[in-house]
């Protein structure tokens, strides 16, 4: 049969190639996550292993794309950076998009029970997902810090209400009430002199995120003699909102 005659209806697909020369932040998020880390029992505030899952999710996402320099994750969440440069699937925003989702979404579900041994998987996980651009570097750097201080209001708030209710006794909405209107050093005096507890000793995964970067392709030689180009994706657990991060690593905003 001829297609020619129902072909036509491809020339309702509209172009959606993203801007060029504009850093691409792609950031998904867990899907309704406050209800499946409850109802896999995920350990508060913080689960390791939840944690090192989207680690892993994520890194598998920058295998895909080559032309990710830098990833971020805290929580049911994980940002990633594309080099301006970049002309993967020829910038197209729905190809992109869709296929950092689904390459998360999937390395996720398939990757659970390395993670969560004994707590099998109750229904599929999903995460929501967006596209934004950014003109300059000092967005870039503006659009970690922001996700990096939200890591730390988040984790400073949620292990303060944690051990209200776990080593205190107190209800979760008697504890969200006591904490009503605290500010950050409130919380610090409380955390240290009714739980013992020194926000600065806590684990830096917990306090600063996970940041996974590229870095810098360097000429490795094969056995064989031959020049191959590699790069390699370094997990940290630091500062990226001061200089020191972004000094010392200038080609992730080049
Ligand atoms: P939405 O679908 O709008 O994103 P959500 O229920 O996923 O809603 P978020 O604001 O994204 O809400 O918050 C995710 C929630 O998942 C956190 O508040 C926390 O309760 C839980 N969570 C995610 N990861 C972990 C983890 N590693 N350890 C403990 N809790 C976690
Ligand atoms: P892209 O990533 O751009 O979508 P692609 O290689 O997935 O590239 P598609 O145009 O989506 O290309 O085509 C999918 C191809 O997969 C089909 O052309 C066909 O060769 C193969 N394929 C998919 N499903 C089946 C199936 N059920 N039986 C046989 N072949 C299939
Ligand atoms: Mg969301
Ligand atoms: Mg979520
Ligand atoms: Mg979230
Ligand atoms: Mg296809
Ligand atoms: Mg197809």
């Amino acid at each position: 049969m001829a297609v020619s005659k129902f072909a036509y209806v491809k020339s309702f697909e509209q172009p959606d190639s993203l801007l060029p020369n504009t850093y691409i932040v792609v950031r998904v998020d867990g899907h309704a996550f406050h209800r499946l880390s409850q109802d896999h029992q995920f350990i508060r505030p913080n689960d390791d292993r939840a944690l090192q899952l989207m680690d892993h999710a994520a890194k598998d996402v920058m295998k895909e794309f080559t032309d990710i320099v830098m990833a971020f994750g805290e929580s049911d969440e994980y940002s990633f950076l594309f080099r301006k440069t970049s002309t993967a699937h020829k910038r197209r925003h729905a190809k992109i998009l869709s296929i950092v989702t689904s390459t998360f979404t999937s390395s996720y579900a398939f990757h659970w029970s390395k993670y969560l041994p004994n707590t099998p998987l109750q229904y599929p996980p999903t995460f929501d997902a967006r596209v934004v651009l950014y003109p300059s570097a000092k967005e870039i750097r503006d659009y970690f810090s922001w996700r990096q201080s939200d890591t730390h209001v988040n984790n400073l708030y949620n292990t303060i209400f944690w051990a209200l209710v776990q080593q205190a006794g107190e209800t979760t909405s008697r504890a969200h009430e006591i904490l009503k209107g605290t500010v950050s050093k409130q919380k610090n005096e409380m955390l240290y002199s009714r739980f013992g507890i020194n926000y600065n000793d806590l684990p830096l995964r917990y306090r600063k995120g996970t940041t996974l970067v590229r870095e810098k392709a360097t000429s490795e030689n094969t056995l064989d003699g031959r020049e191959k180009p590699s790069s390699e994706v370094v997990v940290l657990h630091c500062d990226i909102i001061k200089d020191e991060f972004w000094d010392g690593r200038r080609h992730l905003l080049e």
